[in-house]
């Protein structure tokens, strides 16, 4: 297939424009991203079609805790990513890619529509597991399919991806996590391969287009956690995107090339603390503990208006167009 978003330069160079990368090709090479290669002076698509995971998810396994809370939806995901993050957690898929001169069973667009379509109580498809962006022209076209056929569709995203075709997404797509991995240019720059800024500008321009977005944050131990730094994130939120985003704090876990130690609750439940200063909607993520940071509760009344244990999800006092049933604060979250 060939790519959507790239430029012929001289002595059949080619630039992908997809992601803030723009990584200049030559004949016979790949981008940083190793699914796109110049092919003969055009931008080919590699690895289209190949599901490296699927399943009908929770929501809230996005995460997701203001979208359709308590439904269930279609995730689908590929192999690579844009960024090459030392603690990816989902490494297996992202950073390696199958051999491409083997011969793998691929999905078409309408297909992956037809099978969400059929699954019970399915609200739509997730892209998600792995970098959504690097199947981008597989994502936009089921997208719109799917939009077609009344399912929603939704992005799980580093956030790592050029303006124009991020517009383009938003046509179709309905709901965006993007993570915030940090704020500092400096950890994106040695610890992921990109930059903190063209993030920033993704979450703005989803907030601008008036999609639904909710951000994790990865706290990972001496890399990230400061309060001070932290402190910035959480206003940055506050004052660009709004502060009723809701953000999820997620723990660590070593995995990929990084050895550091998990992330200690007390520092996830300080860093809520920090960010609910400023933010009506904090969570901790990744914790396995039940009952902590998990609720949706009222900023205006303090009523615990959805709860939540593990994956199952309750609606306590939240009427049917996601507004508080005590005061009437909202809507928290969108459910139709
Ligand atoms: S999508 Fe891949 S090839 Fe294109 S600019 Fe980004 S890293 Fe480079």
């Amino acid at each position: 297939m060939e790519a959507k978003y790239y430029e012929r330069l001289k002595n059949g160079f080619v630039q992908c424009t997809l992601c803030p990368h723009k990584c200049k090709i030559r004949p016979g090479s790949r981008g940083i991203c190793k699914t796109r290669n110049n092919e003969n002076g055009n931008l080919k698509v590699n690895f289209s079609g190949l599901i490296a995971s699927s399943g009908l998810d929770p929501i809230e396994k996005k995460p997701l805790f203001h979208f359709y809370p308590g439904s269930k939806i279609y995730s689908i995901g590929g192999y690579g990513c844009n960024l090459h993050c030392s603690f990816c957690q989902n490494y297996e898929i992202s950073q390696y890619l199958p051999d491409l001169t083997e011969n793998y069973k691929t999905y078409e667009a309408k297909e992956i529509v037809t099978k969400a379509s059929i699954l019970p109580q399915n609200i739509g498809i997730a892209y998600t597991y792995n970098e959504p962006t690097v199947f981008f022209e597989l994502m936009l076209e089921t997208s719109l399919i799917a939009q077609k056929n009344g399912l929603k569709n939704v992005m799980v995203s580093n956030g790592y991806i050029s303006q124009a075709p991020l517009e383009e997404l938003l046509n179709t797509i309905d709901a965006f996590n993007i993570d915030l991995k940090s704020f500092n240019d400096g950890f994106y720059k040695t610890l992921t391969g990109g930059r903190l800024k063209p993030v920033l500008e993704s979450l703005k321009t989803i907030v601008k287009h008036g999609k639904h977005l909710e951000i994790a944050f990865l706290v990972i131990p001496g890399l990230n956690d400061s309060s001070n730094e932290a402190g910035q994130m959480f206003k940055w939120i506050c004052d660009h995107l709004g502060n009723d985003i809701p953000l999820h704090i997620n723990r660590y876990y070593p995995a990929y090339q990084m050895s550091v130690a998990p992330t200690p609750p007390e520092t996830l439940f300080k860093l809520r603390e920090l960010a609910l200063e400023t933010l009506n909607f904090v969570y901790i993520g990744n914790l396995h503990h039940p009952n902590i940071g998990m609720n949706t509760i009222c900023p205006s009344c303090s009523s615990t208006l959805i709860e939540r244990t593990g994956y199952q999800t309750h609606l306590k006092l939240i009427d049917s167009s996601g507004f508080c049933k005590i005061c009437g604060y909202g809507p928290v979250v969108k459910m139709a």
